[in-house]
């Protein structure tokens, strides 16, 4: 038997007599790119989170850097984010030609640490960037305040989080701003690229809308030199389909990682849910000391992992130039060293959250 890591062939096949005809009807249509079918996504996903706008985009990659580029953060600005996220989150700020400035994480929950924050923060600095790793939410009430008192925006990366909670707000009404992936693999994800601004101010709304189509408020009328990083009309009709389901796919995902924490060996840590939050688990994630050989063991008993992310973003070559080294990032470094991403997707069965804790428990015995 294997499992795989996510199964996104299965989760098709329950979804096929809805997606089927929404994506026919963009055929029929031609609306391939915006169009009524992205319009109508960003209503219900604003809705969804409780923001009063979202703008469709072509990426999460595009969210961010768009997010920032609207509340005019660029050259001489510093823009501070954590060393355990997926890249694209400093190449944003590096894309909008802002310096990205790096504090670590908490160990337990490996979301941003708040007591770090104010040591990092300079007259330069104009926004901070806590991720919502794994699809935990950051604790937002401290980092809010802390930005407030400096006088710094807060963006969310809510690119893992879609429908996580801190207390009985929703990930993408949390702070100043939010960006969202809809990658394939994430836990509301397109059939293809795709990703979203919410926010709540009307204005940097229409700044974002107008960024994400070369600055153009009306067809040839450029007012703003943007991008090209609108939404497919494809995207959009997926989607609209798919986020009828996320509030019930998370649900299972939470009812899974919670079947693991009670099969896993005793000896195993997991990453912690942090006081207050509802994480939705994108990720479940493991640690251990001997990761790269348990990643062996349960390949080879057909159990597939990943690893978010091997490497934190400080010992990278394309940030070489920064001149950080080993060391200045510890408890990055050590969470990059000993976590292990699990197989968790909402069509995943009980018993194979078993199978992969009887395959883990059994190496646990061997070493
Ligand atoms: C996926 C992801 C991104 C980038 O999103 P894309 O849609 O792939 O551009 C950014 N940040 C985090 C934390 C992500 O997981």
């Amino acid at each position: 038997m294997t499992i795989p890591f996510l199964d996104l062939p299965a989760q098709y096949k329950t979804l096929k007599a809805e997606i089927d005809p929404a994506i026919h009807h963009i055929l029929d249509t031609a609306q391939y790119a915006s169009g009524p079918a992205v319009e109508a996504f960003e209503r219900d996903f604003a809705e969804f989170c409780g923001a009063a706008h979202c703008i469709g985009l072509n990426s999460g990659t595009a969210a961010l850097a768009l997010l920032m580029q609207a509340h005019g953060i660029g050259r001489g600005d510093e823009v501070i984010t954590v060393p355990n996220t997926f890249f694209a989150t400093v190449e944003a700020i590096l894309h909008v030609g802002a310096l990205p400035v790096l504090v670590d994480v908490e160990e337990k929950t490996a979301l941003m640490d708040p007591g770090l924050l104010e040591h990092a923060i300079t007259q330069k600095t104009k926004a901070i960037i806590p991720v919502h790793l794994y699809g935990q939410t950051c604790d937002m009430a401290t980092i809010n305040a802390i930005a407030k008192k400096h006088g710094v925006l807060v963006f969310e990366d809510a690119c893992q989080a879609h429908g996580a909670r801190d207390g009985d707000r929703t990930a993408g009404n949390l702070a100043d701003g939010a960006a969202f992936s809809f990658y394939p693999g994430k836990n509301l994800g397109a059939y293809g690229e795709a990703g979203a601004v919410t926010t709540n101010d009307p204005e940097i709304a229409k700044t974002v809308r107008m960024l994400r189509d070369h600055g153009q408020p009306k067809k040839y009328h450029h007012d703003l030199v943007g991008w090209n990083e609108r939404m497919d009309g494809i995207q959009g009709a997926v989607l609209g389909v798919k986020l009828k389901h996320l509030a019930g796919w998370n649900e299972r995902r939470r009812a899974l990682a919670a079947h693991y924490r009670k099969h896993l060996p005793p000896g195993i840590r997991v990453i912690e849910e942090r006081p207050g939050a509802t994480p939705v688990y994108h990720l479940f994630v493991i640690r251990s000391r001997r990761r790269d050989a348990l990643q062996k063991h349960l390949n080879d008993h057909g159990i597939q992992t990943g690893i978010h992310y091997p490497v934190a973003l400080h010992l990278l070559t394309a940030l070489k130039s920064f001149g950080w080294k080993q060391g200045d990032f510890p408890v990055a470094e050590t969470l990059a060293n000993e976590i292990l991403s699990l197989p968790m997707f909402p069509e995943m069965t009980e018993a194979q959250v078993e199978e992969v804790c009887g395959v883990i428990s059994a190496f646990e015995r061997i070493a």
